[in-house]
């Protein structure tokens, strides 16, 4: 159930039922004046079993414990409402939590993703079918908001917040200098490849990710605590390996664009994806949603650096190839 990673340390594995992702590292910080818990899982069932179980191990009390979220999506904090108490802080960022106040953007997603081609006949169903919908948390939270450099002390463990826009825009990570230990969310992970999606015109995701990873590169870390799968400690090396992945994505676009031009639902529909899938009309719906939305992250990065143009057709946002930009 529980797992001691390092002194008054563990990781609790929350099952994600039916996701590529399989489960969310949750981390507690056990200390006799106020725990932390670094993540939580989805609001749903299984979740909030093997949360309870793990912290009945563990012998923590909620009424002493304080929570941590890295970011804004609801393997991460979906179970956080059932889970706070009267005594509890929430520590979290600016960005996220107010995309969080403004509520699931029902609307503004369909606009968005009918203007980059996604058919009217699994729109509604994509997003029926989206965590951040079906697994959201049930109550409004009151965030305690963190900023760059900020410090939070549980036990021994001093954690500076480090903003790592890119997965969300407001993604914060936490870095432990002394024991040299980094809390990675979904910036950096080792055994996948963390999703970077945009579904709005207000933002270039991709730059963002490949500055994050950069500013990460710099700390001195010999841990990394990620919100998936396995830890690690090859942090500088896993970063080179995500920035080289990108570039592939990028050039992948390149030459699905230079075959002709094409909207953002077509373009995700050509390139290469990790899911046991014969064909593109074979994927689940939630997964298209993914893909498009990674698609149309890597378009905002190549059209921002000039390689690639829109325009309109019949409603829909086409993105050709231009021709005198053969450089990113
Ligand atoms: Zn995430």
């Amino acid at each position: 159930m529980s797992e001691e990673i390092l002194a008054n340390l563990y990781r609790i594995e929350i099952p994600l039922p039916r996701s590529p992702l399989k489960a969310l590292n949750s981390y507690v910080i056990k200390d006799t004046e106020r725990n932390l818990i670094i993540d939580t899982g989805w609001n749903q069932e299984e979740c909030m079993e093997a949360m309870q179980a793990g912290l009945s191990e563990l012998g923590v009390d909620l009424r002493r414990t304080d929570f941590f979220i890295t970011h804004l999506h609801a393997d991460h904090f979906g179970l956080l409402s059932n889970l706070v108490t009267d005594t509890s802080k929430i520590y979290f960022n600016e960005p996220d939590a107010g995309r969080f106040r403004a509520g699931f953007r029902w609307d503004d997603f369909a606009h968005f993703a009918r203007l980059n081609g996604y058919p009217e006949s699994e729109l509604q169903a994509s997003l029926q079918s989206h965590p951040g919908f079906k697994f959201r948390p049930n109550s409004d939270l009151v965030f305690s908001i963190l900023k760059e450099g900020a410090t939070i002390r549980f036990g021994d463990y001093v954690f500076k917040c480090i903003e790592t826009p890119g997965h969300t825009s407001g993604h914060m990570c936490l870095y432990e200098p002394n024991r040299k230990v980094f809390v990675a969310g979904d910036h950096i992970l080792n055994d996948i490849t963390p999703n970077i999606q945009l579904w709005s015109d207000d933002r270039n995701p991709l730059e963002e990710y490949f500055d994050s990873l950069d500013k990460v590169s710099e700390l001195d870390i010999e841990l990394v605590l990620p919100g998936h799968r396995s830890i690690f400690r090859n942090c500088r090396e896993r970063i080179q390996e995500l920035k080289r992945h990108h570039q592939k994505r990028l050039d992948e676009i390149i030459s699905i664009l230079e075959k002709g031009d094409k909207h953002a639902f077509q373009v995700a529909s050509e390139m290469s994806w990790d899911i046991l899938c014969d064909s593109w009309d074979l994927f689940p719906v939630s997964q298209k949603w993914f893909a498009t939305g990674e698609a149309i992250a890597h378009l905002k990065y190549l059209k921002e650096k000039g390689v690639i143009r829109t325009e309109m057709r019949e409603r829909r946002r086409v993105f050709s190839l231009d021709k005198n930009h053969a450089i990113y």
